[in-house]
């Protein structure tokens, strides 16, 4: 490895074809290496070819995309030049924001435009003229069929998470949009399962694509694997932090590598681990090779716990006491995933991996489950009364300890004299806690709530759309459904519905379960623990323009 690892990674994507000024915004942006995704799609589609790709949230798949339409497309056209079309608005935002961040130096103006949102601002933009929209299906066939966007400058076309689109019954709405687009374009298709509907849109929408798969990672012998006890956590980036200081604090490693996907990740990462009282060091290939060694060596004399890593740096590491492996994120494929926590429990001694993954990124865990041959346990986050508990008993342990070790003599005093007034439970009381202040220090601030995550539509993927009007329990597992007085007769589509949710009580499209809409009212599952708050935004807003019935399901 060299201090020009950054340049030698720049390198790799530039092999990919991308230009100079994306090749310097995704120097800014501390990426290291393309992911595999990237490595395979980026050169097909700067040759203008159509592709399928199979893929899941978190292999990179955006960039991959977001790449080469930014080098593909002339910016500042009067009509939109490129359309990327998404099942909710939270995504719309999401990719937005990416193809804002990577089209940075390009200029590029970006609009997502999604249902909820009021349109006479998305019309000012869409006059004003924008390079890329960013839209869910029912808002973009609004505004076509208004005559407020315009695609007949259409180059590229994108849809993501297109099972997930169908999923939510936008099949129509996509293919009366299909209508509308040139038929010189080029067109991508990316889905996180393949299923014959998928099959169908892209034998009748794609020319002759290439197809990329993710999925597929089964070539690597499962003899590889170590033994290592593997655990996921399902949390949302914000509240990641808290998290990772809540695993850490109850695993105590001796010395952990914490894998992050980008070189300013390590840095902010390492500074907030450090602020928390961590003793923790970045290595990332920003760094020359001897700031490199000065970490290990710190490393491996015990003076720091924790390195935080790229996987471009950390590879070919070899430190032979770590204990524990974390990914910060899930690793963009299973291979690395692999490549990671070989770095613990070798020569027999036991090692621990830990994966904290967005609830999005579930699909991941279950690809390297078949890569690995090896089941990740998904546990519950420590609780606050889980850390209060170990806490106390680190302390009760130290207490403990000082008994044994005797020489306590000249404290004899000091209880004696309190015995006169105290009892000496009372006194006893008094000294564990000054000694639980002293041992855990600050331990009483870090205790803020992280909410319990399910895993990302797992009870509705692949299953058909629900049948309308279906009764049953008002209840179902980790999901609670709520009845929303406005359906078919008042022209509400799911997008309607996740739009003005997520937008009224803040919640993400994740936590959304199935939609049922009949004539006259519409269910909606929501996460049990975010159920009563949307109920509660809800009936103050407006779905379509009107003030509509919304409370808990009971059956009806
Ligand atoms: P996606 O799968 O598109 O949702 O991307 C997952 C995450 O990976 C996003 O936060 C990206 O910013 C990040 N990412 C994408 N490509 C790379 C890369 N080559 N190196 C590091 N991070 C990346």
């Amino acid at each position: 490895m060299s201090p020009t690892d950054s340049a030698a990674a720049n390198d790799e994507f530039a092999g990919l074809g991308l230009g100079p000024a994306l090749l310097g915004t995704l120097s800014d942006l501390g990426y290291e290496e393309p992911t595999p995704i990237q490595r395979q799609a980026i050169p097909h589609l700067l040759e203008g070819r159509d592709l399928l790709g199979l893929a899941a949230t978190g292999t990179g798949k955006t960039a991959a995309f977001a790449l080469p339409l930014l080098q593909i497309i002339r910016i500042g056209e009067p009509t939109p030049s490129a359309l990327i079309l998404v099942p909710t608005r939270e995504l719309a935002v999401q990719v937005a924001q990416a193809v804002h961040r990577y089209g940075r130096k390009l200029g590029v103006d970006v609009l997502p435009i999604y249902g909820g949102q009021s349109f006479s601002q998305q019309l000012r933009v869409l006059k004003r003229g924008v390079d890329v929209v960013v839209a869910t299906p029912g808002r973009a066939l609004d505004h076509l069929r208004r005559g407020t966007l315009a695609l007949g400058g259409l180059k590229v076309l994108v849809l993501d998470e297109a099972d997930e689109m169908l999923d939510m019954g936008f099949a129509e709405d996509i293919e009366a949009i299909l209508a509308e687009v040139p038929e010189r374009r080029q067109s991508l298709l990316f889905s996180a399962t393949l299923g014959p509907r998928i099959e169908g849109i892209a034998r009748q929408h794609l020319n002759d694509p290439v197809e990329v798969r993710i999925e597929a990672e089964t070539d690597e012998g499962d003899g590889d694997v170590p033994l290592v006890r593997q655990v996921a956590y399902l949390v949302r980036r914000p509240h990641k932090l808290a998290a990772l200081g809540r695993v850490l604090d109850l695993e105590a490693p001796e010395a952990a590598l914490v894998f992050c996907r980008t070189r300013n990740e390590v840095d902010e990462l390492t500074e907030a681990l450090n602020g928390r009282g961590y003793r923790s060091e970045a290595l990332h290939g920003g760094m020359s090779q001897e700031e490199r060694d000065r970490v290990m060596k710190k490393l491996r004399a015990g003076s720091v716990d924790l390195v935080i890593a790229t996987d471009v740096a950390a590879r070919g590491l070899d430190i032979s006491h770590l204990t524990h492996v974390v990914n910060y994120d899930v690793p963009s494929a299973a291979k690395s995933y692999v490549h990671r926590i070989g770095r613990v429990g070798r020569a027999g001694r036991e090692g621990v991996a830990i994966t904290l993954a967005e609830p999005r990124e579930h699909p991941m865990l279950r690809n390297i489950e078949r890569l690995t041959k090896q089941k990740i346990a998904v546990a519950s986050l420590p609780t606050v009364a889980d850390l209060r508990a170990h806490r106390l008993e680190l302390t009760r342990a130290s207490v403990r300890e000082s008994i044994v070790e005797g020489d306590l003599g000249r404290f004899r005093a000091v209880v004696e004299s309190l015995s006169d007034e105290f009892d000496l439970v009372d006194i006893a009381l008094g000294a564990v806690k000054l000694a639980h202040e002293a041992t855990v220090p600050g331990s009483e601030g870090d205790e803020e709530e992280i909410p319990e995550e399910q895993p990302f539509r797992e009870k509705v993927r692949g299953e058909k759309a629900p049948k309308k009007g279906k009764r049953g329990a008002a209840r179902k597992g980790g999901f609670t459904r709520i009845f929303i007085g406005a359906g078919r007769s008042a022209r509400i589509r799911p997008g309607d519905l996740v739009g003005a949710i997520t937008g009224e009580s803040g919640i993400s499209g994740d936590q959304i379960g199935a939609i049922q809409i009949s004539e006259r009212f519409s269910i909606v599952e929501i996460s049990d623990e975010v159920a009563e708050r949307v109920v509660q935004s809800m009936r103050a807003a407006k779905v379509k323009g009107k003030k509509v019935k919304v409370d808990m399901d009971r059956g009806r």
